[in-house]
């Protein structure tokens, strides 16, 4: 079976001010959706096609460039739309809290690891929260569209949040001001989505 583009949980301009509309429109229908059908072309008439996207990217062959970067590209965005939300933004609750702190120190420790994660990505790629067996966390850098559950890519762990810091993502508004964009994030993270992944895969 074939992989659909998701529908936005939330209107294109829901994320505003933080992210904007067109950005929001170019990004989910046109980035998106070119990596939802070049991954399906990768896959038809493959194997692959009957797996689920967590077990194609497991079991990546990482010399398989359309598949590596579509395959990758599709379900960092699918990510990528559930962690925000526009009633996002605030501060992590819970088991999720109690797990930042004891991996961090402090919020304010991991946001500045990973906005130092983020910033610090040259070209594009993605930063992300990953989570291990027994709760604990981690921040990590990938490229491209490369993703944690990957093998080799020097991430490990669960991928419960991430950041797209690819131009497309932000140089409409932001153009070359990716640090401004990292910083307005923070506004929009579903912590209520980011905790169910932890609590999903800890
Ligand atoms: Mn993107």
């Amino acid at each position: 079976m074939a992989f659909q583009l998701p529908n936005l949980p939330y209107a294109y301009d829901a994320l505003e001010p933080h992210i904007d509309a067109r950005t929001m429109e170019i990004h989910h229908t046109k980035h998106h959706n070119g990596y939802t059908t070049k991954l399906n072309a990768a896959i038809d008439g493959s194997d692959l096609a009957s797996q689920s996207i967590e077990e194609i990217l497991k079991n990546m062959d990482m010399d398989n460039k359309a598949l590596r970067n579509n395959g990758g590209g599709y379900y960092n965005h699918v990510l990528f739309w559930e962690i925000m939300s526009p009633d996002g933004g605030g501060n992590p609750e819970g088991d999720l809290a109690a797990a930042i702190n004891e991996s961090f120190g402090s919020f304010d420790n991991f946001k500045e690891q990973f906005s130092s994660a983020a910033g610090t990505r040259f070209g594009s790629g993605w930063a992300w929260l990953c989570v291990h067996p027994g709760g604990k966390l981690d921040i990590c850098s990938t490229p491209n569209q490369d993703n944690p559950l990957m093998p080799g890519v020097g991430c490990g762990g669960y991928p419960i949040l991430g950041i797209d810091v690819w131009e497309h993502a932000y140089y409409l508004h932001y153009q070359n001001r990716r640090p401004d964009y990292i910083k307005e994030f923070y506004s929009v993270i579903n912590w209520n989505k980011v905790a169910e992944n932890f609590a999903a895969n800890k």
